[in-house]
């Protein structure tokens, strides 16, 4: 050793760890380079002063306490004569200036070592640290991806569960979604099936009503007619009463046998060309007597113009006749109705809109949308002491909605009300054609194209002689949609009820040659195939009970006028029996 040439400070300050030597005050008497190194410290600028001078704690850190630490150790060391070594130490270093200031967190293993003099007197201490911070640092890192991995894991494993419990959750809802739509779709059988009973129900029901009601209105009939004799004032009074009572009866049940055809999907339409105007032409005509009897003022502003619809006549008529009975029946003595039609465009559509206005009760806006429900009867006292069954617009605009148009209601309570309905314009405006000439479908005479998918219209042969009266009928016929073949011969008559099957037959009972009229019914009548048609007798003689009897739908003396003829066309093509009490 003694030929070192090193002194024993140098050796001190090269040493390869961090040392500082101390003397028994504490104050700084030597420091290794390694020493200065890592605490960015000069040997000039700590030799010679006291140790907590020089390293106080980090004035930032509240817990910093590596400095009493070092104290208790250092007192241990000189009290007790014997090596301390230190846990470690988080003792910042102060940063230069030109790094950013502040404080550096450091964390120092530190050993304090006695250096005893040979009586054991202490010279001094050696102060020796380790920088353990990269240490510390990685153990830290270790720690928190061993915590981060434990939180992945336990991240994970709730994600996992939360998974798992939404599955749960959708398969539990997906399940009450099925067992909902399985309820859902065996409740709507169930009503699809009430429904069919319900309607199968009401429409035997109405059928079997319906005869003996025919009975009761065909014999009262009959017996206001006296032909099976005379009848005192009160018996006819009665007698008519029956026949009213009857009547009102077998219109409610027409109406809920309607109703629950059109619900079963069963109304079928015959759809034909028809004139709104002439429909409400007849309409007003019809109901003219009951609005004369509560002085109302009834009138219809149709422009001459109106183009034809695509419906069907019976049906129509039913629509008219409730709105404009209805606003008879709501409209206090000494109103007015009007009845207005015009061509419109709907979503690119023409259509017949046709209003009915009154200046009745009205209706209150809260009632608005009831009144087309079934069963539904608003208007307070005047409105409940009011006949009806709250059918009427049910069916209205069951079968307005049927035709493919709309059906509505403005109304001021007190005021007045007005309904209107729209219904599809015919495709082609042009008239039916003549017969002979063109059939729908082909080259019409007036050359306009018909529409080859408008619908067949039903076909009416007229036989009569008299030409004038002839194209009297022709002309009703026509308005009412039929497309006309005329016949003035018996022997031709029969021929084109073989060839043509016509929907209605107009018979005039006197014919020139034989077979004359009442030839012509009964060959009619008694062959299968032509049995089922309608005819209706027109005439001048009193043959009606010769008529009926052979099995006439209808018997209308002439001249006939336009309403009474298409009501008994109407009537003949119901299949109501009525107009023949007598074959019953
Ligand atoms: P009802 O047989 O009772 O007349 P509707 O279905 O034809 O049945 O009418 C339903 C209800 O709508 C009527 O009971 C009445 O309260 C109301 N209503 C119908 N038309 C009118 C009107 N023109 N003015 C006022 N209220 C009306």
């Amino acid at each position: 050793m003694t030929n070192l040439p090193l002194n024993g400070r140098l050796l001190f300050e090269s040493a390869p760890d961090m040392y500082l030597a101390l003397t028994p005050d504490l104050i700084i008497a030597e420091v290794s380079n390694r020493y200065l190194a890592a605490t960015k410290t000069t040997r000039d600028g700590i030799v010679g002063r006291h140790i907590f001078e020089v390293f106080p704690d980090n004035p930032d850190d509240p817990n910093a306490d590596a400095t009493r630490n070092l104290r208790a150790s250092l007192e241990r060391v000189r009290d007790l004569r014997i090596q301390d070594s230190m846990a470690v130490q988080k003792y910042d270093i102060p940063r230069a200036a030109a790094e950013g200031g502040g404080f550096e967190a450091r964390f120092w293993s530190p050993v304090n070592t006695p250096v005893l003099a040979d009586d054991g007197a202490l010279l001094g201490i050696i102060h020796r640290v380790e920088d353990v911070t990269e240490f510390v640092r990685l153990k830290q890192e270790q720690d928190a991806e061993r915590e981060s991995t434990a939180q992945l894991r336990s991240h994970t494993e709730a994600v996992e569960a939360e998974v798992y419990r939404r599955t749960l959750e959708v398969a539990a809802a997906s399940r009450q979604i099925k067992d909902g739509e399985r309820s859902l779709r065996e409740a709507k059988d169930a009503a699809e099936r009430a429904n069919r009973a319900k309607s199968d129900f009401l429409a035997k029901m109405s059928h079997e009503l319906r005869t003996p009601l025919n009975s009761i209105i065909g014999f009262s009939d009959v017996l206001l007619e006296e032909t099976a004799g005379p009848l005192t004032a009160k018996q006819r009074r009665f007698v008519d009463n029956v026949l009213t009572s009857g009547r009102q009866l077998l219109s409610l049940i027409n109406d809920i046998l309607d109703l629950s055809k059109v619900e079963a999907g069963r109304m079928e339409l015959s759809m034909v060309r028809v004139s709104p105007a002439g429909a409400v032409d007849e309409v007003l005509a019809s109901l003219q007597p009951l609005a004369t009897r509560k002085r109302h003022a009834l009138h219809s502003e149709l422009p001459a113009d109106l183009p034809l619809v695509d419906a069907d006549p019976v049906r129509l008529k039913q629509i008219l006749m409730n709105l404009v009975s209805n606003a008879i029946k709501y409209t206090p003595d000494g109103g007015t109705i009007a009845v207005r039609a015009a061509a419109v465009t709907v979503d690119g559509r023409t259509m017949v809109r046709t209003e009915v206005s009154d200046t009745g009760i009205g209706i209150a806006d809260a009632d608005l949308d009831r009144v087309f429900d079934e069963f539904e009867q608003v208007g307070g006292e005047y409105g409940r002491a009011q006949e009806g069954t709250g059918l009427g617009l049910a069916l209205a605009r069951r079968l307005v909605m049927l035709h493919g148009g709309t059906i509505g209601v403005q109304s001021v309570a007190g005021k007045g009300s007005t309904f209107h309905f729209t219904l599809p314009c015919a495709v082609s405006a042009a008239p039916f054609a003549k017969p002979g000439i063109a059939t729908p479908g082909t080259q019409a005479a007036d050359g306009s194209k018909h529409d080859g998918a408008a619908p067949q219209p039903p076909v009416a042969l007229v036989v009569d002689d008299d030409a004038k009266a002839s194209a009297l009928l022709s002309d009703y016929l026509e308005g009412a949609g039929f497309r006309v073949v005329t016949s003035t011969s018996g022997a031709d008559a029969l021929q084109q009820v073989r060839t043509l099957r016509p929907t209605l037959v107009t018979l005039d009972m006197i014919l020139p040659d034989r077979p004359g009229g009442v030839d012509v019914l009964t060959v009619i009548k008694r062959q299968s195939d032509t049995r089922d048609i309608p005819v209706i007798v027109v005439s001048i003689t009193d043959d009606r009970s010769v008529a009926l009897a052979l099995g006439a739908a209808a018997w209308l003396v002439k001249p006939v006028g336009r309403h009474e003829f298409l009501r008994a066309v109407e009537t003949a093509l119901r299949g109501a029996p009525s107009a023949r009490p007598a074959a019953r």
